[in-house]
């Protein structure tokens, strides 16, 4: 299950840059083509931030639908897999979105930095 090494690594990473302050929300874009399972992630998620300062936060993952650019006739079109292939018989296809995994937002605890 690949879920658990990524969302550990998500976890770790919202963590170091909040520099330990408690954690109340983390907002994921996952695309429809990382070949990321929310629901996996969302059950792996719960169990990675017990003791630490994500502890009890929300995780909302945000689904980005894939996208497709054809180099031969120039058309953009929508992909639902990773089998890059144009309507016009060209595989000559860039993916333009889905694979995408980033943190869109994270809402911390409101503490005074007087
Ligand atoms: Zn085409």
């Amino acid at each position: 299950m690949h879920e658990l090494a990524i969302t550990q690594s998500v976890v770790d990473m919202v963590a170091e840059r909040t520099a330990g302050r408690q954690v109340n929300l983390v907002r994921l874009d996952v695309g429809a083509l990382s070949g990321v399972v929310p629901e996996a992630m969302q059950f792996c998620y719960e169990l990675i931030i017990g003791g630490t300062s994500l502890e009890g936060s929300t995780l909302v993952i945000e689904q980005t639908s894939g996208a497709a650019h054809c180099r031969s006739c120039g058309q953009d079109f929508a992909l639902d897999s990773l089998i890059l292939l144009c309507s016009c018989g060209s595989a000559d296809v860039e993916l333009i979105a889905g694979r995408e995994l980033r943190v869109l937002s994270v809402e911390m605890e409101v503490e005074s930095c007087a």
